[in-house]
């Protein structure tokens, strides 16, 4: 064996397809000086068994976008290396046997299309004609996505690898990594068996063993190994090597042609979770035992697809542990807890499809510090302290795996896992009538069910309007006319504090900050593109100290975000404070009233502008009071110690009670923030989009000659202008937008909706979403076209345009 550098750029653990294919990237972009350390063998983890599909259609256009990659790499990684990879291009059926599953692959194919794949609806004895040897019976109808594929898993893996080693990088099998050195935080080496390599980088690539060997420096990634099945056949007669891959999800199976005879796997409701307490030493190349009692139920589901399996010889019913996540997306990015600790693994039975664009996104990410473009959904930024027990992120994966094929409802929630992180007012809203939903563990109410009218507070599916409609309407409308009171504990909150908080804060916020004590800014956070990394609320709450509120899910990401760029030297440290503070959000025009009625503070407008921040006392406790709205009503987010949550809201709902005040849940704040127009982040507002794409470049501090994080880009753009807006569009209210829908200008597909949803006081369907060319967008160019959206396949009008829906005359700032 060749002898180990003593030093490298940047260290790679792991040989399977990630790993091989982020070598690939980081050598292509010059990183020659990388090296790939494997335990045992190349693709000797979990790799070596997969069945090799590679479907690229999934709900967020840039992790199709990253599956697109994977195929366009896959079309000609075998002519640069010389190596066989079994990669045909054979196209993808999905299948639909009942009417919502129809819907769902309509929508879905409007996905595809949104995205600017072809995918085509076909009869069922059009996807007969494709695939002979089904029955379709009970089918209605199918998509079919030609640029799909399948590959073979190992060879793929070894030309990735031998590219790599082409372009420069070098690989050590049979070198495992047994420590990474780290000094005061930063890594210095990795530590093998075999020696020492002094390096700055280190990705984890480690598949199923990446959360054990992870945790040991403080990272914590979410996955755990499950059993994964799929029966391979003898070959038989009427299996042409040109069949396009299958799914029938109905059916909860797969199939793809393999040397003449088929592959067949599935994701059952009930799957065996593996290696719970640690996997086995030794575990290499290697293969659990058939379970073929656990395999019977998809068997029973193939034979009615597939008549003739009845008939063919079973060759191997393999059973391979593969890492699942509590999501069903896969894991990359910079760890939050340790930097130059980049990870990528978690890939849910999709990574050899994942694995090129995936591998390409890892290693710019690591060159650049940053992802090539938004991963959000993806990104390991995205987990939150329930992740951090492995029996709770075991239960929810179990659930995940579970749903893989299930119908993916709108508005679903998960079941598992649940209830885990509550507000102190959980028993009595739930006493009251609230349907939760979750998120990053924290209980929410979404709607209240009144049980005088007959509703259960528990959510009916369809891809219609649901049975929490009219409640919602109820919310809604209340909170336009009277007020309605938010239990919205679960925001992230944190404390900058220091000397130097206030000029850390003025370089990463592109809103100005530096106001005076008492001030309350609506602000993004930018990255060197211009892109919106934060979207959030910033308090000043006394000359050194800011009190920050974002999202309860971006809670991980906004925290690493600020921490990481206050820049070095600077002397502010930043807390996560998120469960000192309950919150009761009071909105609607009789908030005033309502709040005058409990406290002796001075909350008039003039004694509580817009845009403020200030102590109040409600009921024996100091209430910090935001006034600030996200509904687009006057309105207060009353902070408070989580002990005094109780004795508040009660207060608040015995005063508002001549007021018309009502619970309301978060259902009916997306329903009023589509009317406003304030954006979400996540969805209509990220990485990718800057403020003057997105209609903010008014909180951009570019008139002042103040530097920021990001200005020299976003003055460019101001100066160039943009590529694409955001707009805002509605339909006829029978109509439902859930986000994805396609959007005709003219006749010609510019982009899909970022959002969707239904305004109740307008009395339309709303969606969000940014219309691109090229050449250049400006208002003119957005209203002056002729609109459609594509919605399930069906092309339906709609009009444009860039003020908000509903504007009660209050400033712009969001929650
Ligand atoms: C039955 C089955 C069917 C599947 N079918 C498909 C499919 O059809 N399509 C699809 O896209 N995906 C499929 N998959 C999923 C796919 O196989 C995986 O997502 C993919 O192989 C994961 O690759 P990886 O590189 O993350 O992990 P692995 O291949 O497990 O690679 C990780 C490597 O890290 C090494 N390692 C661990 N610890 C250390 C250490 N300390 N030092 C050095 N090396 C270390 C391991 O030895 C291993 O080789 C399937 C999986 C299974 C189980």
């Amino acid at each position: 064996m060749t002898e180990l550098p003593s030093t490298a750029k940047a260290v790679i653990i792991g040989g399977g397809i990630i790993g091989c294919s982020t070598a690939y990237h980081l050598a292509k972009l010059g990183w020659t000086d990388t090296v790939l350390l494997e335990r045992k063998k190349l693709t000797s983890g979990t790799t070596f068994h997969a069945a090799g599909l590679v479907g690229q259609l999934r709900s967020n256009a840039n992790i199709t976008q990253l599956l697109g990659y994977s195929v366009d790499l896959y079309n000609k990684i075998e002519e640069e290396t010389g190596l066989g990879t079994g990669w045909k291009m054979n196209g993808g059926l999905r299948l639909a046997c009942n009417e919502e599953r129809w819907t769902e692959v309509k929508r879905q194919a409007t996905t595809a299309h949104s995205f600017g794949l072809e995918m085509e609806l076909l009869t069922p004895k059009e996807a007969q004609e494709l695939w002979p040897l089904m029955d379709i019976s009970d089918v209605i109808g199918a998509a079919f996505m030609p640029t799909d594929g399948q590959a073979n898993p190992s060879d793929i893996t070894q030309a990735l690898a031998k590219g790599a080693r082409m372009a420069g990088a070098r690989i050590f099998e049979d070198t495992k990594v047994t420590d990474i050195e780290i000094e005061n935080g930063k890594i210095r080496a990795v530590i093998t068996e075999h020696g020492r390599i002094e390096c700055e980088k280190v990705i984890c690539c480690a598949g199923q063993w990446t959360r054990t060997f992870a945790k040991r420096f403080g990272v914590n990634v979410p996955l755990v190994p499950m059993e994964h099945q799929y029966m391979v056949t003898e070959p038989f007669e009427g299996v042409p090597s040109g069949l396009p891959t299958l799914r029938d999800p109905d059916r909860l199976t797969y199939y793809k042609e393999e040397v003449g005879g088929l592959v067949m796997g599935g994701y059952e409701p009930n799957p065996i979770p593996w290696a719970k307490d640690g996997i086995p030493q030794g575990f290499h190349y290697t293969l659990l035992d058939s379970n073929f009692d656990h395999f019977e139920q998809l068997m029973e589901q193939a034979l009615g697809r597939v008549p003739a399996l009845e008939h063919a010889g079973i060759k191997t019913l393999t059973n391979g542990p593969e890492s699942f996540t509590p999501d069903g997306n896969f894991i990359i990015g910079e760890a939050p807890e340790l930097r130059n600790f980049y990870v990528g693994a978690g890939f849910n039975a999709f990574g050899i499809a994942a694995g090129g664009g995936a591998g390409m996104a890892l290693a710019e990410w690591v060159k650049n510090g940053e992802p090539p473009f938004d991963l959000w959904s993806a990104d390991i930024r995205r987990f939150g302290r329930p992740h951090f027990d492995t029996d709770w992120v075991r239960t929810r994966t179990v659930e995940a795996y579970g749903k893989h094929y299930t119908m993916a409802w709108p508005h679903e929630e998960h079941d598992s896992g649940r209830p885990c992180r509550k507000s102190p007012l959980y028993d009595t809203l739930k006493s009251q009538g609230a349907c939760f939903g979750e998120k990053l563990g924290w209980e929410r109410p979404n709607w209240f069910a009144d049980a005088a009218r007959g509703e259960t507070p528990k959510d009916v599916y369809s891809f219609g309007r649901q049975n929490w409609f009219d409640a919602v309407g109820r919310e809604h409308k209340a909170a336009r006319e009277a007020a309605v009171l938010y239990d919205q504990t679960s925001f992230a909150k944190f404390a900058l504090k220091g000397p130097d908080a206030q000029a850390a804060m003025n370089w990463i916020c592109a809103n100005d900050v530096n106001k005076p004590v008492g001030s309350l800014i609506y602000t993004q956070m930018l990255n060197d593109k211009g892109g919106i990394e934060c979207d959030l609320t910033v308090g000043r709450v006394a000359h050194d100290e800011f009190y920050i509120v974002t999202g309860t899910g971006y809670a991980t990401h906004d925290f690493d975000w600020i921490r990481r760029n206050i820049p070095d030297g600077m002397n502010c440290q930043l807390f996560d404070i998120t469960s000192s503070n309950a919150v009761l959000s009071l909105m609607g025009p009789k908030a005033r009233g309502i709040l005058a009625a409990v406290t002796r503070d001075d909350v008039s407008n003039d004694g509580f502008k817009f845009g403020t921040i200030s102590t109040i006392g409600i009921a024996g406790c100091p209430v910090q009071a935001l006034r600030v709205t996200y509904v687009g009503e006057l309105g207060w987010e009353l902070h408070l110690p989580v002990e005094y949550a109780q004795t508040v809201y009660a207060a608040l709902m015995e005063a508002g009670k001549p007021h018309g005040l009502v619970n309301a849940g978060y259902r009916s704040i997306e329903s009023l923030r589509l009317e406003k127009g304030y954006r979400a982040w996540g969805s209509d507002i990220g990485p990718d989009h800057t403020p003057f794409e997105a209609g903010l470049g008014w909180a951009v501090k570019l008139r002042k000659d103040i530097p920021f994080k990001g200005r020299a880009a976003a003055e460019a753009q101001k100066a160039d202008g943009v590529k694409k807006m955001l707009a805002c569009f509605t339909t006829d209210p029978g109509v439902v937008l859930l986000g994805r829908e396609t959007i005709y200008r003219n006749g010609e597909r510019v982009g899909w909706l970022t959002s969707g949803g239904y305004g109740h006081t307008v009395g339309k369907s709303i969606g969000y979403g940014y219309i691109r060319n090229p050449e250049g967008v400006d208002a003119d160019y957005v209203l002056t076209g002729d609109y459609e959206l594509e919605v399930a396949t069906e092309r339906v009008p709609c009009k444009v345009q860039l003020s908000p829906l509903y504007d009660p005359s209050m400033s712009r700032v969001k929650a």
